[in-house]
């Protein structure tokens, strides 16, 4: 039987110093199938204690790996992305359990994280110093040096691709990592962080502390020798965490929330911005950051278009088949948030063209699947055209023009990225920059891959990850200056 089976409760427990740790509360949370609702493992409770141990198991490794010629630090990163590549059919089975994805997408997301090993292995070299120019009388130089000890801290729509995005680049630097994955999805980081040391990491070069964000969470944040903290998740623990980390002056990378606006011009070439929309918004049943929910639609072709859309998101199949298109919704309190906003639309007046009630079809109301559903009749200032919902739910809102879809575009506290659609190149150069957000897809929703630096304006975060940019982020400049 395997992880998950029925009857099967997998024991979940920390990875430290490169071998598996019980948690020092003797505790255990319940993590459930999103398919079935059914209990599938015990995970953990960390606390400050287990982070201490781990934060120790990981500057006692730092040196040796700090001081690695880095070609051979590279050398184990791509090491990394070969194993990951031949066990990625166990790694995507764990993600399909533990986030109710669907059977297709499992193994592309595991793809996606061996590429982030695969980058940064190749670029262990990149970053390096200037010599600086005093006259003949001096000899000033710059060195980039890693940090240390660097927390990553991950939520649960896209475990470990997130995780091998900042852990890939933090070990390229030469850092040493402590992290935690949100308790909903800890068994595929778990797994990798084995994997690596298989393939020559040294223990306590990546350690794993599950648990909850307030306890072992919020511990790694305030524990001294973590000197940088890479955090992925909502704004509301961003904040925390941000306070936390202006308090020990140490610096932060926030990748948060969002609500981003994808823009159709009545130019477009429909054929794909209709799949292109759908996908936007519900892949991964809309638990993605970058998910397009406000679909800004040019009133001329609004019509055609959302009935275009309806037909396709009507047609899209939800559910635990291996043939679904769409999963679940990974938690329980998160499938009863979005729900909360069905009840939200009906009250201000939105109407769905289709989705937008709960499904009572018994196999699907087992599991927590919610019907991708496309609002019309709404206002910029409805909570579905403002809030993250985080699940798959759009919602249109007509422009007339190009000034009118920018305006209503950057209307948002958020600013993570925008989708535009034309066939005019000019008009998608004015419009990019004019879009504030740190992400702008023209012609396809979420185009780009491993290279290509991903960060949040205004409330979705700051700091990058992702391409060369995320490796600066991962290291710290220091200048010496020898008077000869
Ligand atoms: P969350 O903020 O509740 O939790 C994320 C992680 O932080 C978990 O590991 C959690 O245990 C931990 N945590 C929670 N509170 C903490 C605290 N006070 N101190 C320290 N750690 C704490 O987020 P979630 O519900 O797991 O994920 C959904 C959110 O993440 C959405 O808002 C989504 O937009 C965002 N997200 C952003 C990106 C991005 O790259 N910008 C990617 C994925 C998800």
């Amino acid at each position: 039987m395997a992880y998950g089976e029925d009857g099967v409760v997998e024991t979940l427990v920390h990875f430290i110093g490169g071998t598996s740790v019980q948690p020092e509360s003797g505790d255990f949370l319940d993590k459930s199938d999103p398919r079935t609702g059914r209990v599938i493992s015990r995970v953990a409770r960390g606390t400050a204690k287990d982070v201490d141990a781990a934060a120790e198991a990981a500057f006692a490794a730092w040196a040796e790996w700090r001081d690695r010629r880095p070609i051979e630090r590279g050398r184990v990163l791509l090491d990394i992305a070969r194993a990951m590549r031949a066990k990625v059919a166990e790694l995507a089975e764990i993600e399909i359990r533990e986030a109710g994805k669907p059977n297709w997408q499992g193994p592309i997301e595991i793809e996606g994280a061996a590429q982030y090993f695969e980058f940064y292995g190749g670029l262990v070299n990149l970053p390096h110093g200037e010599i600086i120019d005093l006259g003949a009388n001096y000899h000033s130089y710059t060195r980039r040096e890693p940090f240390g000890v660097v927390g990553v801290i991950l939520p649960w729509n896209a475990p470990l691709n997130q995780a091998a995005r900042a852990i890939a680049p933090a070990l390229a630097a030469g850092n040493v990592v402590v992290a935690k994955p949100s308790e909903e999805t800890s068994g595929s980081l778990l797994l990798l962080a084995r994997i690596a040391v298989e393939c020559g990491l040294p223990p306590g070069v990546l350690n794993v502390v599950l648990g909850a964000g307030k306890e072992a969470g919020q511990a790694i944040v305030q524990h001294p020798r973590v000197r940088k903290v890479a955090f992925t998740g909502s704004v509301r623990a961003g904040r925390e965490i941000g306070q936390i980390a202006a308090e020990r002056i140490i610096p932060l990378t926030l990748e948060l929330g969002g609500k981003s606006p994808n823009i159709v011009f009545d130019d477009a070439d429909l054929g794909a911005a209709v799949p292109g929309a759908l996908r936007a918004f519900a892949l991964n049943a809309g638990q993605i950051c970058l998910a397009g929910t406000r679909l800004l639609v040019q009133e001329s072709i609004q019509d055609k278009f959302v009935e275009s859309l309806t037909k396709a998101v009507a047609a899209t199949k939800v559910g635990p088949e291996p043939d679904a298109i769409v999963g679940a919704i990974t938690t329980r309190a998160q499938y009863e948030r979005v729900l909360s906003y069905f009840e939200a639309a009906r009250a201000e007046g939105a109407r769905a063209t289709t989705g937008g009630e709960p499904y009572s079809d018994p196999a699907l109301k087992q599991g927590w699947f919610v019907p991708p559903t496309v609002y019309v009749d709404a206002t910029p200032d409805m909570r579905i055209a403002r809030e993250e919902v985080f699940g798959p739910v759009v919602t249109v809102l007509p422009f007339k023009d190009e000034e009118d879809a920018i305006r209503i575009a950057n209307d948002t506290d958020y600013g993570l990225a925008a989708g535009i659609w034309t066939r005019d190149l000019s008009r998608a150069h004015r419009v990019a920059a004019r879009l504030e957000a740190g992400q702008i897809y023209v012609n396809e929703y979420q185009a780009g891959g491993v290279e290509t630096p991903l960060g949040g304006y205004k409330n979705s975060g700051y700091g990058r990850e992702k391409g060369i940019e995320a490796l600066h982020h991962y290291s710290q400049l220091k200048c010496i200056t020898i008077k000869l």
